[in-house]
């Protein structure tokens, strides 16, 4: 039985056998008891499929892996701690020493951080492209070892929005999978996969939770892409890996491979699982998700327009605002609504935008975005106050840019003080 998204997000990834607990029970245990060493051998060995140890599976984060894999239509899924967890290993898995990425310059910062910085001095390439790159544009940027073309479905915070099918033709042509990174959107609004993608990851501290309560990450693979096509290309998928007596991804695990080998070497080695009551917490958000979704994009929307007839603000850009330059592509991938973060510049700049903001009273002031809670923040002098101008403007942050993250209060309430805020700047 298929069901439809707002079902899934409720009953997906946790099915209890008769007299079992109906909610999902944390699995607060980083171990788990065996009848012989040599059946725990067997597991070691990934001869077969079971619990050991929290670092490599936990029933509570895999029951809630499932659900987020379910929502995006993939194979198979892993949690992670964090985005930053996310977006790193799923580079990584297929991208190590010698390789080379393409990447949409208008990602959030932290990711920009990482692919610009910290994954370079691991001797891994990067070529950052415009989000509205046409196919012809990403093909050029490609290199014999390129592994991947990454980008955001919805960019945090510059908020374009990814024509996914074209980046998902040019990667396929290089011959590489694209990952994208489907946090705004969240699976509610946008299945990547089924235009193309191959990866899907996720800051799961944004809306899935929904709360501010819990950060985690999430990796999603569709299973589509043909790693076996080139072993050449993704040696660490279609040769032995020695950690495992010489098994290869691949050839043991067809569509799960990717997931199999980001999990039991990966994780393994790098530890950055996400823990079972974050994961309790995630799935307390994700059975609401598709509610909280569609009030975030009705309550943007009245914001959007409100501001966009404001005499202090300058401009305003939100995906599903007619007139957007992504309205089109909008239309197309998220008929039933974008995300609720709008962003906007007032006609007084960095200083009125600082004003403004010290004169919200609902609004809070926090680094967070994506909460139930209405919330504000200044890009340019805090999450992305490590870049240049130069490179704020590549990545399409204007330094006046104000990023105004709708909550689920009353639309009327979240603009009258926006309203009485606008006052005073
Ligand atoms: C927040 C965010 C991240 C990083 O996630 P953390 O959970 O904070 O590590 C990655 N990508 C996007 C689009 C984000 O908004």
């Amino acid at each position: 039985m298929s069901y439809k998204i707002g079902t899934k997000c409720v009953q997906s990834g946790y099915t209890p056998k008769n007299g079992e607990s109906r909610v999902l029970p944390i699995y607060q245990s980083t171990t788990y008891k065996y009848e012989s060493s040599e059946q725990m051998g067997r597991l070691f060995d990934l001869e077969e499929a079971g619990y050991f140890y929290t670092r490599l599976a936990n029933p509570t984060c895999d029951a809630v892996a499932a659900k987020i894999t379910d929502l995006e239509g993939g194979v198979a899924g892993m949690l992670t701690s964090s985005g930053q967890a996310a977006n790193y290993y799923a580079l990584f898995n297929i991208c190590e020493n010698g390789g080379h990425i393409i990447s949409s310059a208008a990602i959030y910062g932290g990711t920009f951080n990482l692919l610009d910085v910290t994954m370079r001095k691991m001797g891994i390439d990067v070529t950052f492209i415009s989000p509205d790159s046409t196919e012809e544009e990403i093909m050029a940027a490609a290199k014999p070892n390129t592994k991947a073309v990454f980008a955001e479905t919805i960019s945090n915070p510059s908020l374009t929005v990814l024509d996914v099918e074209v980046f998902a033709n040019a990667a396929h042509k290089i011959g590489v999978p694209l990952i994208v990174d489907n946090t705004f959107p969240t699976p509610v609004n946008l299945r990547p996969i089924e235009f193309g993608a191959d990866i899907v990851t996720h800051s799961t501290t944004k809306y899935m939770d929904g709360h501010a309560v819990a950060l985690g990450g999430a990796v999603v693979d569709s299973g589509n892409f043909n790693w076996a096509e080139y072993p050449g290309k993704f040696p660490g998928l279609c040769t032995p890996d020695h950690s495992y007596h010489g098994i290869t991804y691949t050839e043991k695990f067809g569509k799960a491979a990717y997931i199999t080998k980001i999990n039991v070497q990966i994780m393994r080695d790098l530890g950055s699982m996400q823990s079972p009551q974050n994961a309790f917490l995630l799935n307390l958000g994700l059975e609401t998700l598709a509610l909280r979704m569609k009030k975030h994009c009705d309550n943007a929307l009245a914001v959007a327009k409100y501001l966009n007839e404001h005499e202090k603000v300058e401009w305003v850009n939100y995906p599903g605002l007619e007139g957007s330059k992504y309205y089109g592509v909008t239309s197309k991938y998220m008929p039933n609504g974008s995300c609720g973060v709008v962003s906007f510049g007032l006609t007084g700049g960095r200083e009125a935008a600082v004003k403004f903001m010290d004169s919200l009273r609902l609004a809070a002031i926090v680094t967070h975005v994506a909460d139930a809670r209405t919330c504000v923040l200044h890009p340019a002098s805090t999450t992305h106050r490590q870049l240049s101008d130069k490179q704020l403007e590549e990545c399409g942050v204007d330094p006046g840019l104000v990023r105004f993250s709708v909550g689920i209060e009353d639309a009327d309430d979240i603009i009258a003080d926006l309203a009485q805020a606008l006052e005073n700047a």
